[in-house]
C-alpha cells in the first residue's frame, strides 16, 4: 500500500521564534540553509506523495509565494487559508471533503526524518482503525502527555499531563505525525464543537470513548518541534552532523542489546511484581548517555514467569512501566523491549500450557534479535550485547554480536554455556562507557 496525499498544518505563529523569523511565518524558519517547510516537502516527495495540502493561516501569502517560487517542486500543492484558527483536528475536519480515503498529517513546525514506507505498512496492517499515531519515547515522560497501547499496538488510553498518582505509565509520547482514515472522521465534521479542537487533546480521546480503534506506531526516528531558539539550534546541529538522516529506519541502526534482570536491575530470582524492581546505581545516567549517542537501546529478556503463570502479562507491562518511569525521571529511555514469555519444561502448577514450548526466542536462541533486526533495522555488525549470564554471552555469539559480561547479577557464574565474552566489566555503566569509547 502507498499513500499519495499529505496535509501539512502550517498555521503556527512562531511567537517564541520571533527573533529568528523576522518577517517570515513559522513554517519558513531557516534550518541549516533550507526552510523547514521545504525540508518536509522534500521528504514527502521522496516517499511518493504527489498531493500536498498546506493549511495556512498566519502570513499565508508568504507561504503561497514560497511554493510558487519553487514551482511547487513539481507536485500538486494547494495552500488553504482556513480563516479562524480551529485547532489541529478542527483544521483537518474543515477540509475533509478534499481528502482521500487515507492521508498523512504532518505538523508544520516539526523537523522529521521518518521512513514513511514503514509507517504506512504498519498502518496498513490494521484495517479496522480510524488511524495510526506515530509514537516515541522521550527524555521527560513525567511531564509529557502519554499514550498506552496493548500488545497488538491498539491504543488503550491517553494520559494527559499531570498523570494519575501511584500509576506507572509507559514512555510513549504522541509525536504529531498521523495516518488517518477519512471515513472514521466524517461524523466529527458536524460533531466537533466551536473553537479550538485538537487531535491529541480532543479528537483522539473522543474517538476512543465512542469505541473507535486507534493504533500506535512506536519508532525512535527523528521528530522534534522547532518551536524555540534552543530547540532550533539543537536540530540544526543534529542535521549538520548527519544524526537526523542516520536516525531514519531506512538506515541500519547500531544497537545495544541489553539483558534486564541482573544487568539493569537487581537479580531477585524470578522477578514477579513491580515492587521488586530496583535499578543498579548509575544505570539511568549510563543509559542517558547511550540515548544521546546514535546507539539504540533494546532490552532482550527471558521471562519464563509468564509461562509458569507466576506473573501476568498485565503485571509484566506494569514492571516495564515502572522501569521506564524510573529511567524517565533521569532523562533516559529504552527504544524497545523484547520478551520471551516461554519456558520449555512442563509440569508446574498454574502454568500457561500454550507458552510451555521450545521456542526460538528464548535466549540463547536469537529469535528476538532477528525480530529487532527487522523492526529496528538493527545493524548486527555494529551492535553489542550486555548481560550477566553465559546465556547472554552465548546469544551474542550465535548472533555474531560483540558481547560484554557485567559482574552484577549472576556475573557469568550461572555455568550454563561455555561462551567467552569479548569484554568483562564491573557493571552496566562501565559497559556503556566501553561501547562509547569505541568508534561506531
Ligand atoms: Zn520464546
Amino acid at each position: 500500500m502507498s499513500l499519495r496525499q499529505a496535509v501539512i498544518l502550517a498555521g503556527g505563529k512562531g511567537t517564541r521564534l520571533k527573533e529568528r523569523l523576522g518577517d517570515l511565518p513559522k513554517p519558513l524558519i531557516d534550518v541549516a540553509g533550507t526552510p523547514l517547510l521545504e525540508r518536509q516537502i522534500h521528504l514527502l516527495k521522496r516517499y511518493g506523495y504527489q498531493n500536498i495540502l498546506i493549511l495556512v493561516n498566519h502570513k499565508a501569502e508568504k507561504i503561497e509565494q514560497f511554493c510558487q517560487q519553487n514551482a511547487n517542486w513539481g507536485l500538486t500543492i494547494t495552500c488553504i487559508d482556513d480563516g479562524e484558527p480551529r485547532g489541529t483536528a478542527g483544521a483537518v475536519l474543515n477540509i475533509l471533503p478534499e481528502l482521500e480515503d487515507e492521508f498523512l498529517v504532518v505538523y508544520g513546525d516539526t523537523m522529521l526524518e521518518v521512513d514513511l514506507n514503514r509507517f504506512v505498512a504498519a498502518h496498513a496492517a490494521h484495517t479496522d482503525g480510524a488511524g495510526t499515531l506515530f509514537l516515541h519515547p522521550n527524555d521527560h515522560p513525567h511531564d509529557s502527555d502519554l499514550v498506552d497501547m496493548d500488545e497488538n499496538g491498539r491504543i488503550t488510553s491517553f494520559y494527559p499531563y499531570p498523570h494519575p498518582a501511584e500509576t506507572y505509565l509507559p514512555n510513549l509520547v504522541n509525536a504529531a505525525l498521523y495516518i488517518l482514515r477519512r471515513e472514521a472522521l466524517k461524523a466529527w465534521v458536524a460533531k466537533a464543537p466551536e473553537g479550538i479542537f485538537d487531535f491529541g487533546k480532543n479528537l483522539f480521546p473522543s474517538l476512543l470513548e465512542e469505541g473507535q480503534k486507534l493504533y500506535g506506531y512506536n519508532s525512535f526516528e527523528y521528530i522534534k518541534d522547532c518551536g524555540t531558539p534552543t530547540r532550533l539550534d539543537k536540530i540544526t546541529r543534529d542535521l549538520t552532523s548527519g544524526k537526523i538522516q542516520r536516525s531514519s529506519l531506512a538506515c541500519k541502526q547500531p544497537t545495544v542489546f541489553i539483558d534486564r534482570d541482573g544487568t539493569l536491575n537487581k537479580e531477585v530470582d524470578h522477578l514477579k511484581t513491580a515492587s521488586q524492581l530496583e535499578l543498579f546505581e548509575g544505570v539511568e545516567e549510563a543509559l542517558r548517555k547511550l540515548n544521546q549517542s546514535e546507539y539504540r537501546a533494546c532490552i532482550i529478556t527471558n521471562q519464563p514467569v509468564i509461562a509458569r503463570g507466576e506473573c501476568s502479562p498485565a503485571e509484566l507491562r506494569n514492571i516495564h512501566n515502572k522501569l521506564e518511569t524510573l529511567l524517565g525521571h533521569k532523562g533516559a529511555f529504552i527504544d524497545r523491549i523484547y520478551v520471551c514469555p516461554h519456558h520449555p519444561d512442563k509440569g508446574f502448577n498454574g502454568e500457561v500450557p500454550e507458552l510451555k514450548i521450545d521456542c526460538n526466542c528464548r535466549k540463547p536462541n536469537i529469535g528476538l534479535i532477528q525480530q529487532a533486526e527487522q523492526d529496528l533495522n538493527a545493524d548486527l555488525a555494529k551492535s553489542w550485547f550486555i548481560g550477566d549470564t553465559t546465556s547472554d554471552i552465548e546469544t551474542a555469539r550465535r548472533a555474531g554480536i560483540r558481547s560484554i559480561l557485567v559482574q552484577t547479577g549472576y556475573a557469568g557464574r550461572d555455568g550454563k554455556y561455555q561462551a567467552t565474552p569479548d569484554f568483562t566489566v564491573e557493571n552496566f555503566a562501565k559497559a556503556v562507557e566501553l561501547i562509547l569509547e569505541q568508534a561506531v
